[in-house]
């Protein structure tokens, strides 16, 4: 940066959306990049901000003009690149430019200063010391220890000598070691190896492997970047094309992201990562700690690593010399990000890739229509792996229609075969698992008398019934409560639990079979760090016989031991008030059933609902995501939902349900007549209350995108100049429309 530059300057507020003129001054010239962080004046504060680049012709007179004060980072955080990635995103997800380049770098390493962390070792001061004297046996060992193996921790060294600690203090205090400190690496393998066994790497791909390999390899590395939709059901050796083409990657001297869903999915797919490509691998996502996540950070950032393996946010991870993008299960609701900016890791993968000129992977069992869409349109290759590896078959999958069961007079939440199903497995020693897609809270309180159910006060939503703390707890806002004894609307006595969560089959499972073994994995198992890699490992090693899990359990799960898969209630998913609600079931349902019968024995899918006739169920039985996706896409198109129209939706909230109501109202009317702009709503938001503020949404819908981002931008500034409290939200291409 020569003479002056562009800032952005990192306050989240519309005023200061725009680029700054600053000069910089003789000590700082040369230094600074694009991307650097700075401290400038602002007004009568200094302020951080993002060098944008130079400028030629400052947009202020020579005399007004104010000097860059510092330099934030010595080593900058954010590449050119990436600084333009935060700028698209800005653009494509109507958000600040401070918002966008906030999401690029993990909180703690923008904020505070996270130290290297360091450890003693311990060394011989002089290895040709004469060493304690003869009499203080343990002190002779603890030397010998020292001089065998130096570098040991004090605890490590007092462990190879069998000695206690205050033989190891005394050699300290003798001189005759030393104690350097050292700087030790926070690993986020260190559970996960302890908990899986390492996968061997198979041979030789198989016949439909090579051929999607023969296609992608070419553009790894060279000059024809492509994006490829790799298609294939559940088993078919997807994630072993993904390790292919990374392996081609690295071997082209470039370096790969793979993103995967979900941090349950990390420790599974991680470890794989780690047996293929050992110290080369870094994983992100949002449980590690602090100091692991900057010690993974840094390590990618001076590209120390060749592949990330992460969540939804690695999608920024800054490697140097990207040469390759993989998303695993393209199809996952958990790409999209619900806060500001709120973008998804799909369309910044294609984005990135497509602005380096780097190969991306889609690859789904159930690709997102939007994805399926692409294909048939050309902007993405579509590849196939048509069956399983090893000529396993998929596992046929039945529906058990509960509306039968009520009428036997089972009112239990397993279903006659189910429970049969769940016998013969303990009978042979096979694992199953039984999956619900909601959590406890699944489990509300009913009055069987007048129908009272308890919601939360701030948020409208039933709440949970939690079993292991006796209380009623709402999901979205932490509200909890002791549970009623009588109904507060009518008296009753006949105030009951109601619905199915994990904890209610649990207890269900447990009655009916006292002697299984049983685990559960849902938010309420897994909030301590490594649960998921722990529950995981357990039930691999087949120390448990039925899991009970929620999502988590879902997906990318490979446990051979397991030949039944119960899908406890297929309904929820189905009767959620979203577009999206058919092509959730379908996936998920497509997804519980591709757990079964992954080793050698054959599987057995059961899913429980009262809709038996329902497309979505009928085309998971037959796991045809091919006649899914055409049929649901005719269907979409005939609505009018994406992927055959752009959506935009406007989220209005604040504490005063009539000043949400009436700005939601304004917003419509001054966005009506807009041309290529379809308003629906305004109305109440599914969730009408949630966490105390009042909902209410609109959409805007049209052919193209970009107009209705400039409607949409519109509507900010409609919204700005109104007074109140209520305030708007802007998702461009929305995930969910709860
Ligand atoms: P997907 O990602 O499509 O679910 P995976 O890549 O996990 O499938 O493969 C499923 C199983 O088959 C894994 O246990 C994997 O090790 C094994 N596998 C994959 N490719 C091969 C191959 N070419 N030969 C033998 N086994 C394979
Ligand atoms: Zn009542
Ligand atoms: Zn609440």
């Amino acid at each position: 940066m020569d003479a002056y530059c562009a800032v952005a300057v990192d306050l989240a507020a519309a005023g200061t959306d725009r680029p700054f003129h600053y000069r910089v001054p003789p000590a700082l010239a040369g230094r600074l990049d694009r991307g650097q962080r700075v401290r400038v004046p602002f007004g009568p504060r200094t302020v951080v901000g993002w060098v944008l680049g130079a400028v030629d012709q400052p947009d202020l007179p020579a005399a007004e003009i104010r000097d860059v004060a510092a330099v934030v980072d010595p080593e900058p955080l954010l590449t050119p690149e990436l600084l333009d990635l935060g700028l698209w995103l800005a653009d494509q997800y109507c958000c600040l430019r401070a918002q966008a380049l906030r999401a690029l770098v993990p909180a703690d390493l923008r904020h505070t200063r996270v130290r290297p962390l360091e450890e003693d070792r311990l060394f011989p001061a002089d290895p040709a010391a004469e060493g304690p004297p003869a009499s203080r046996r343990a002190q002779v060992r603890a030397w010998q220890a020292l001089l065998e193996a130096p570098g040991l921790t004090r605890t490590a060294l007092a462990e190879r000598a069998g000695c206690g600690p205050e033989a190891v203090r005394a050699l300290l205090a003798a001189g005759l070691a030393v104690a350097r400190p050292m700087a030790v690496r926070r690993d986020p393998f260190a559970d996960v190896a302890a908990a899986l066994p390492p996968e061997p790497a198979p041979a030789s791909p198989t016949p439909a492997q090579a051929e999607a390999l023969a296609a992608i390899l070419p553009a790894v590395g060279g000059p024809r970047p492509e994006a490829f939709l790799l298609h294939g059901v559940t088993g078919s050796g997807k994630t072993e094309v993904y390790l292919r083409a990374i392996a081609a990657t690295l071997a082209a001297g470039r370096r790969a992201i793979c993103l995967v869903p979900e941090i349950a999915l990390t420790p599974q797919t991680a470890a794989r990562f780690r047996d293929r490509f050992g110290e080369g691998v870094a994983v992100l996502h949002s449980g590690l700690g602090e100091g692991e996540r900057h010690d993974e950070w840094w390590r990618i950032r001076r590209g120390q690593v060749g592949v990330v393996v992460g969540a939804r946010s690695a999608v920024f991870a800054p490697l140097p010399d990207l040469g390759l993008i993989v998303l695993d299960e393209e199809h996952e609701g958990t790409y999209k990000q619900e806060e500001v900016p709120r973008y998804h890791a799909r369309e910044v993968a294609l984005h990135r890739a497509a602005a380096l000129g780097i190969p991306v992977i889609l690859g789904s069992a159930t690709p997102a229509l939007e994805s399926s869409a692409a294909a048939a349109a050309g902007r993405l290759r579509r590849l196939t792996l048509p069956a399983r590896v090893l000529g396993r078959s998929l596992p046929p999958v039945r529906v058990v229609d509960m509306r039968t069961e009520m009428e036997a007079g089972n009112r239990s939440v397993l279903s006659r075969d189910l429970h049969r199903a769940l016998g013969e497995r303990l009978a042979r020693r096979e694992q199953a698992l039984l999956f619900l897609n909601r959590r406890g809270y699944a489990t509300f309180v009913l009055c069987r008398s007048c129908g009272y159910v308890a919601r939360c006060p701030r948020c409208a939503v039933s709440l949970g019934y939690h079993a292991t703390e006796s209380r009623l707890r709402c999901h979205y806002c932490g509200y909890s409560r002791r549970p009623p004894t009588v109904c507060p609307r009518c008296g009753s006595h006949y105030i009951r639990y109601f619905g199915s969560g994990t904890e209610r089959v649990e207890a269900a499972v447990r009655e009916a079979f006292p002697e299984a073994r049983l685990l559960r994995m849902d938010v309420d198992t897994t909030g301590t760090k490594g649960a998921h890699a722990r529950i995981y490992g357990q039930f691999r090693r087949g120390e448990a016989d039925v899991l009970i899990g929620t999502q988590m359990v879902a997906k990318g799960w490979d446990i051979a031991g397991v030949t039944l898969v119960g899908v406890v209630s297929a309904d929820t998913a189905l009767n959620l008030p979203d577009f999206r609600s058919a092509e959730r079931t379908f996936q998920l349902l497509c997804q519980v059933s591709g757990r079964a019968g992954r080793g050698d024995l054959p599987g057995e899918v059961l899913i429980q609902t009262y809709n038996p006739d329902h497309p979505a169920i009928l085309a998971a039985c037959r796991q045809d995501s091919d006649a899914f996706a055409a049929a649901e896409l005719a269907a979409r198109a005939a609505a009018g939902w994406p992927p055959a129209q752009q959506l935009v939706r406007l989220v209005v909230s604040g504490p005063d349900g009539p000043g949400v109501a009436a700005l939601a109202q304004a917003v419509a009317r001054g966005l009506r007549g807009e041309p290529g702009v379809e308003v629906l709503g305004p109305s109440e938001a599914p969730l009408a209350l949630l966490r105390g503020q009042h909902r209410w949404h609109l959409a805007l819908r049209g052919a193209r995108a970009e107009v209705l981002r400039e409607a949409a931008a519109h509507a900010q500034e409609l919204a700005a100049r109104v007074k109140g409290k209520a305030r708007l939200a802007v998702d461009v291409d929305p995930q969910s429309m709860l």
